[in-house]
């Protein structure tokens, strides 16, 4: 039968055998069936347009007359565009509205992060804002802390009692203020704020998130994976994924995979589980946790043998051929070999010594040179050679350890120097080198790789992300076209020149930010005996470069008054007595945990949140924030822009409802204005006037007046005052507006011959160096050797002025290598070191737990924000424990089996369920959607407390052995995934383990309780 007749008939059938067939059934009414009669012969039109619907055979003309049916009507009556806030992507939106209420969020198609693409969790955001866990007032604790008990407190209340604990602080020791935000989005206002309050113990969550990735790509290429750099999605064909990578950046890179894909470039998933972006991957590397290093240097034990590497790019750009001294034992063994002005050397070959940074020579890259003054010393590029064509990287040594056959590494290298070198990938853009050389072309090699926090996550993740860019350079892919890019303010020199803040000015205020950029052991923040002076003990000995400082430490030290006691811990947007904890119990005990002479240990919490999370049980004062819809916020270029590789950008949040109408009673302010308000009445410096006044009436006035340096302040769109500058500028009082107006966003594309090579791209260095980016346009060289880590291990050998106390000198000689090293994740290693009883006869501890435990953050949902939302709980209410069917065979258990799940820290009880996308030794769950009982106002019987769970409550927040934290030994990293674990079946079980008591109900009475009167009002009123 044909088409056409298929359709026709179809047609008539609907029309004329309706419900008289069904007598059960009601008659659509007249205005439905009119609808669809309609949209029918929409659809006939559509397929036949040659011909009109009416005149088609079987087909009754159209009536005469058809009620108008709009077939797209507008979603609102308003329209709003700003950034979405639910994960850390930070997309375009547009807020429709309808009667003052949000009908539907769409992607912005004009904003450069997502180009009008939205996910599930974006488009999520009305259950967000509309949460019936949205804190609506300040709370006052009046129970015990931890037991949920407060009155509701008017904001002046509130900001009086905050500026009566922290204004003694200020007064005697500003140190004592502990600030440590979570995942928000405005450390560029938050890190300054500590700076002028004048403590040092301030930090952002990426030490606990993936500060090695930012570190290590920081301290070797000047820029990072991370929101720093992106693959080019345009041109690379070979493209490798590494590690859990959802995190950041998503929607570009799902927008890049779909063109990767499209131009049937390859995509190679390393993972040892099949999730996420993997799944569409053309080939999956099942690898075994925290082995990545390994399988990099086997990689790179392949290229070298092949000689398959980019040496002329190593040359031209990275340090290679710059000279180390030779001298084991001396204090200058392993430094480079510098002239009297302290110019880096290389060896000219045929000739002798010369600058490392001459053109126009040929330097050695391998080989022994005897100094004029008679020292000895080596090209870098001899060390890397000597290193990693040791027997021990190749890949039949490596194979078992990974989890990846031989035959595989060896495929894979072959595919990396096939991709990078034989595409022929050249781009006929002229360009001009950072020395003046003009070059026709512009080389590819379109090799592009991506990792994060499945890297950086182990306590050898540092090393690994340096192994990694170490892979890359070696291909010659980095910011060559096809390879790895650097977006806009990055590549910066390396390391950063932003040091840690570490005294205190006349006016009390640090001389630079809590947070920056270690150079060598003078930098450290430590006291004269070499003991840490932050209360996170963040860059002392014993983690050097934390360079986002160490948040998952902060509550340990500050309960046993290590280094000293605080006396306040200030915290936003971080559930650090829940997800965002390692040893979930003990934390609840220190949070609560009393002196001798009944006061608390830490005497004052105070905690800024938008919603009910189980933190807010554990505050003294809670300071409600707004959701992201009600406020003002800058994604600024000084803190984590929204650029692209081919263009700087920064976008701003603005309110599209007032808090106020949103419900009768809810009283809440955005926590950054808060800030400002406690700052001005503190008399903080750079916060009021003269006369004592508030400076700044809120934080979009501070977002548009602020300058950090002249004519640099948080937004670079618009400045001047007339609006025409950009980058740069007297700050513009219509600034804001101005966002408003664009979508709320600016963007500046960076012109065609400065888009590549930007470390040594003479145009590109003047062009970011007008923006600010970097403060002159000499070349960025790529460090495959690092000196200051070098510097650091001469320190722990005995050289120089500051050195490190006996007990952490064998620590920091090990791990501060200047080439990057792979070592078994301190967890696995100690407990091989140790034996206990459960393993059974003289066997290590590791043989007790032979599995590997890590968690994946779902594509649905960012973190405990999501999986309290009412539409996104709708594809996942609780987790499993998933583990592949061998594994299960191999311990007894069978799909959807309760296990019991112990670690050398603890134990859990959940249900386990068969997945073969993963790697045997591996199991796995959804990250943070177990929830505490009766937190986040969810149900008392909600999946999420009585089956979801927290791999949290099996890692421990130190070492099983040692006195350390869990964590890289670098960085301060948490090391969440270096976690082993043993399972067994749990009979008789069907409720997750453990429970802790319920926040939100009286577990006797079931009261709803207890975060103030308006939730008592919601529990009965929703
Ligand atoms: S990727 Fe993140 S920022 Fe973008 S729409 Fe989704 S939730 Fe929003």
């Amino acid at each position: 039968m044909p088409r056409s007749a298929i359709r026709a008939t179809t047609i008539r059938r609907s029309r004329s055998t309706p419900r008289r067939a069904d007598p059960g059934r009601r008659r659509k009414p007249a205005i439905i069936a009119d609808v669809l009669t309609s949209q029918w012969r929409t659809r006939a039109r559509l397929h036949f347009p040659a011909r009109r619907a009416g005149t088609i055979r079987g087909m009754r003309a159209p009536a005469p007359k058809e009620p108008a049916i709009n077939t797209s009507p507008s979603p609102g009556d308003d329209v709003r565009t700003t950034t979405c806030y639910m994960c850390a992507c930070r997309c375009g939106i547009k807020v429709w509205l309808a009667d003052g209420k949000i009908r539907y969020l769409q992607g912005n198609p004009a904003h450069p992060v997502n180009q009008g693409v939205i996910c599930a969790k974006g488009a999520a955001g009305i259950m967000q804002h509309y949460s019936p866990a949205r804190l609506d007032k300040p709370l006052l604790r009046v129970g015990e802390r931890g037991s949920g008990e407060f009155r509701e407190i008017e904001w002046d209340e509130a900001l009086q009692i905050a500026t009566g604990w922290l204004a003694p602080i200020r007064e005697r020791n500003p140190d004592e203020l502990a600030f440590f935000t979570g995942r928000d989005q405005s450390q560029a206002l938050t890190g300054w704020w500590a700076q002028q309050f004048g403590t040092i113990n301030y930090a952002a969550h990426g030490g606990f998130c993936s500060v090695n990735m930012a570190a290590g790509g920081l301290y070797t290429l000047g820029g990072s994976f991370w929101e720093f750099g992106e693959p080019d999605w345009e041109h690379a064909r070979y493209f490798m994924l590494w590690g859990v990578a959802e995190d950041h950046d998503s929607n570009p890179i799902k927008l890049g995979l779909g063109r990767l894909k499209a131009r049937g470039a390859k995509i190679v998933a390393v993972n040892p589980v099949r999730t996420g972006y993997g799944a569409i991957a053309d080939e999956w590397i099942g690898i075994r946790p925290g082995t990545d290093g390994l399988f990099a240097f086997a990689l790179i034990h392949e290229l070298l043998r092949m000689d398959r590497i980019d040496l002329d790019y190593l040359v031209r750009y990275a340090n290679a051929h710059w000279l180390v001294i030779r001298n084991p034992g001396g204090a200058d063994d392993g430094l480079f070999a510098r002239d009297a002005e302290g110019n880096t050397l290389c060896w000219e070959q045929g000739g002798g010594p010369a600058r490392a940074d001459a053109i126009g020579i040929a330097p050695a890259v391998v080989g022994e040179f005897t100094l004029a003054d008679g020292r000895t010393a080596v090209p870098v590029f001899q060390l890397i050679a000597e290193r990693y064509l040791d027997p021990q990287y190749a890949p039949d040594a490596v194979s078992e350890r990974c989890g990846i056959p031989a035959d595989t590494i060896r495929r894979i290298a072959r595919e990396l120097a096939q991709a990078a070198f034989e595409s022929n990938l050249t781009l006929p853009i002229a360009w001009t080198d950072a020395w003046g050389r003009e070059h026709a072309e512009m080389i590819g090699r379109p090799v592009a790789m991506h990792a994060m926090r499945g890297i950086s996550a182990h306590s050898n993740g540092f090393h690994t992300c340096r192994a990694l860019h170490l892979l890359q350079m070696l291909l010659g892919a980095v910011d060559a076209p096809g390879s790895f890019r650097y977006q806009p303010p990055f590549p910066k020199s390396v390391a950063p020149p932003n040091r840690p803040g570490k005294t205190r000015k006349d006016n009390g205020a640090l001389d630079a930010p809590p947070l920056g950029f270690v150079h060598s052991p003078d930098d450290l923040l430590v006291d004269a005996a070499g003991r840490p002076r932050r209360i996170d003990h963040a860059y002392s000995w014993a983690y050097p470069l934390s360079a986002h400082g160490m948040m998952h430490t902060v509550i340990r030290n500050a309960h046993a008054g290590d280094p000293y006691p605080i006396d306040t811990l200030l915290m936003f947007m971080a559930n650090m007595s829940w997800n965002s904890a390692m040893n979930t119990r003990e934390t609840m005990h220190w949070l609560t945990d009393r002196r001798e002479d009944g006061e608390y240990r830490i005497p004052h919490i105070i905690y800024s949140d938008a919603y009910a999370s189980e933190m807010v049980a554990y505050a003294d004062l809670v300071l409600p924030d707004t959701t992201y819809l009600e406020r003002h916020d800058c994604i600024s270029l000084l803190d984590r822009p929204i650029s692209d590789a081919d263009g700087a950008a920064d976008a701003i949040r603005h309110p599209v409802f007032d808090p106020a109408t949103q419900r009768a009673g809810r009283d809440v302010r955005g926590f950054q204005s808060v800030l400002l308000d406690l700052g001005a009445r503190l008399g903080l410096p750079g916060m009021v006037h003269a006369d004592g006044s508030p400076l700044y009436r809120d934080y979009a006035d501070y977002i548009v007046r602020h300058e950090r340096a002249p004519g640099v302040g948080l937004l670079a769109g618009w400045r001047g005052e007339d609006g025409a500058q950009h980058g740069k500028g007297a700050p513009n009082p219509e600034q804001m507006q101005r966002y408003i107006d664009n979508g709320g966003f600016w963007r500046e594309e960076i012109p065609a011959h400065a888009r590549y090579f930007k470390m040594a791209n003479r145009g590109y260095l003047e062009w970011a160096q007008r923006f600010g980016f970097v403060g002159s346009t000499e070349p960025i060289v790529l460090q495959l050797y690092s000196e200051t880590l070098q510097k650091f291990r001469l320190a722990a050998q005995g050289h120089g002025a500051q050195q490190p106390p006996p007990e952490h000198r064998k620590r920091v000689a090990t791990y501060f290598d200047p080439l990057p090293i792979w070592y078994e994740p301190f967890e696995s290693a100690e407990l091989e070191a140790s034996h206990s009883p459960l393993a059974g006869d003289g066997a290590s501890t590791a043989s007790a737990f032979p599995l590997s435990a890590i968690t994946q953050r779902p594509m649905f949902m960012y973190h405990a924000w999501g999986s309290q939302n009412a539409w996104l709980r709708q594809i996942a209410a609780r987790n499993y424990l998933y583990l592949h069917p061998d594994t299960g065979a191999r311990y007894g258990i069978a799909d959807l089996d309760w296990v019991a799940v112990d670690s050398h820290h603890g134990s859990i009880t959940v249900q386990a369920k068969f997945a073969r996308n993963m790697q045997p030794d591996t199991v796995w769950s959804w990250n943070a959607i177990g929830k505490r009982k009766g937190a986040w106002r969810l149900a008392r019987n909600a999946p999420e407390s009585s089956q979801g769970f927290l791999l949290n409550h099996l890692i421990s927040d130190k070492l099983p052995k040692s006195d350390y934290a869990n964590a890289d030994p670098v960085t301060g990293q948490a090391a969440w995934f270096d976690l082993r674990v043993a399972i067994r079946k749990a009979d008789g079980i069907a409720r997750s383990q453990p429970q802790f008591a319920a926040l939100a109900f009286d577990e006797a009475d079931e009261t709803p309780l207890r975060y103030g009167a308006s939730m008592r009002a919601r529990a009965h009123g929703r």
